[in-house]
């Protein structure tokens, strides 16, 4: 059986994992738009996450088996068609992730000193379409709108000293420019109460521990207890994250070089600015049913930059069937049309870690086997043979997995430890490198 999946990340290498398994003799084609492997993990968690990143050991594995082929540097859509893949593939999976922002859907929201997370988290970490972002980080405060993760992640990274930032595989472009800022206060806005909040604790504990950076919190804004209407399975995580804001709020405060001020119940109305951000107007709110209502007290804040991280969707892909609400592939529990499948994120939207994709991918592979059991694919596609062929004719430079591990090793190698890695971070770099070994 000839598989292709679209998209190396978590999805994709945990769903051929799960494939290799349930049939040792299908031949496995990953592709990747990027020259490099595992999607977000390189590009989207923080790099000062390094422990979360050693899930890479395990898709390296993966990407190493006999049978299963890496092609980096290939864009679906791009250097091959969904129709070519259809042809050449009994069995087609997109895991091509979630990797464009949301919008705020506010005035002011182009001006040029507001940054998509995807952008701003893609530039620090040294991703090929956001290296050259150079966000401004001009003046002394920026608001971070969103309460996951990412916002947390932002909102650290931004906080921490170089000294802290040491050990991390932070971009050393991104290092230098967050070094240089000026920043003393830094805005985590949440639309809704602390509740509703989708941090997780350790992430959230993590940002009591700065060395810089002092965390203010409001008494009274977190003076509230987990309610009935929190599902079961949550309200472990949402009262500890409780108790965690409740402890913030109670340090008597320090004389630290910054902070960075938790607010809940604000709804960002409007950047506001002159060619340039000069504030944010937001409104309070009170949280009904789970949900953010609008009560009429609008204040400003004196921030000159703003991250905005309130979520991803999928970019469409010509062919795929797409739904433009939901901002994902249209499936039906992962079948986007006969022979074809969606994964992770492009499959169900962006929430869940590394791990839920390994969880998702073995349901998906078992219904996969299912319907392969219920309608056998008829045979005779070419696999690897066709694909081969079309992109010599293109001239694209395919990044096998051979030349990714000439990559690695040359990040590595530039890198002056305990930095583990220096990255490149442009396209002709990465493809120099995947090119060097076998050129010299
Ligand atoms: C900023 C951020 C921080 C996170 N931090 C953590 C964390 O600390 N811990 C944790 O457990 N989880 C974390 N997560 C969640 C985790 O990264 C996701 O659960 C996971 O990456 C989703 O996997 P995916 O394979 O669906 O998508 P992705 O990881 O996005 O992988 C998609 C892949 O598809 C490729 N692709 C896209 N379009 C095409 C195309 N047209 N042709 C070919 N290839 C294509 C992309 O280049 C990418 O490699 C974080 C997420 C974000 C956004």
């Amino acid at each position: 059986m000839h598989v292709a999946i679209v998209g190396s990340g978590p999805s994709g290498l945990y769903t051929a994992d799960a494939i290799a398994r349930l049939f040792p003799d299908a031949e496995i084609d990953i592709f990747d738009r990027l020259p490099t492997p595992y999607g977000l993990v390189r590009g989207g968690i923080a790099p000062d996450h390094q422990s979360t990143k050693a899930v890479v050991r395990a898709f390296e594995r993966t990407l190493a088996r006999e049978g299963t082929r890496f092609w980096g540097n290939v864009e679906i859509g791009r250097d091959l068609t969904y129709d070519e893949l259809k042809a050449a593939y009994d069995l087609l999976i997109f895991s091509v992730g979630a990797e464009k922002d949301r919008a705020l859907g506010i005035p002011g929201e182009n001006f040029p000193e507001v940054y998509g997370a995807a952008a701003f988290v893609g530039w620090y970490n040294g991703h090929p379409l956001h290296h050259d972002l150079e966000p401004k980080l001009a003046g002394t405060a920026l608001a971070v709108i969103g309460n996951g993760n990412v916002a947390l992640d932002v909102v650290r990274v931004l906080a921490k000293t170089q000294a802290e930032l040491g050990d991390s595989d932070i971009c050393e472009h991104a290092a230098r420019r967050i070094g240089a800022a000026q920043l003393t206060d830094l805005y985590l806005i949440g639309r809704r109460g602390p509740v509703e909040a989708s941090f997780t604790p350790i992430e959230l504990a993590e940002l009591g521990e700065l060395e810089r950076c002092e965390i203010v919190v409001d008494p009274q804004a977190v003076a509230i207890d987990v309610g009935p209407e929190v599902p079961e399975k949550e309200v472990k995580v949402r009262q500890r994250n409780i108790e965690i804001l409740r402890s913030f709020a109670a340090r008597n405060g320090s004389a630290k070089a910054m902070r960075i001020h938790v607010l809940f119940n604000a709804a960002p109305v409007a950047i506001l600015g002159d060619g340039s951000v000069t504030g944010l107007l937001l409104e309070r709110t009170r949280v009904v049913d789970g949900r953010a209502e609008l009560t009429g007290e609008r204040f400003q804040l004196p921030v000159e930059s703003v991250v905005a991280a309130i979520g991803y969707h999928t970019p469409a892909l010509p062919g795929v069937p797409f739904d433009e609400k939901s901002g994902r592939f249209k499936n039906d529990d992962g079948l986007i049309e006969p022979g074809v499948y969606a994964a992770g994120w492009c499959k169900h939207g962006p929430r869940g870690v590394v791990g839920t994709n390994r969880t998702d991918a073995g349901i998906l592979v078992k219904r996969i086997a299912e319907d392969l059991a219920a309608k056998p694919p008829a045979g005779g596609k070419p696999g690897a043979g066709a694909v081969t062929a079309l992109l010599h004719e293109r001239g694209v430079r395919v990044v096998d997995f051979a030349a990714w591990k000439r990559i690695d090793a040359a990040e590595i190698a530039r890198a002056t430890p305990p930095k583990p890695r220096e990255k490149f971070v442009t396209s002709e770099a990465l493809l120099a490198a995947a090119a060097s070994e076998s050129e010299s």
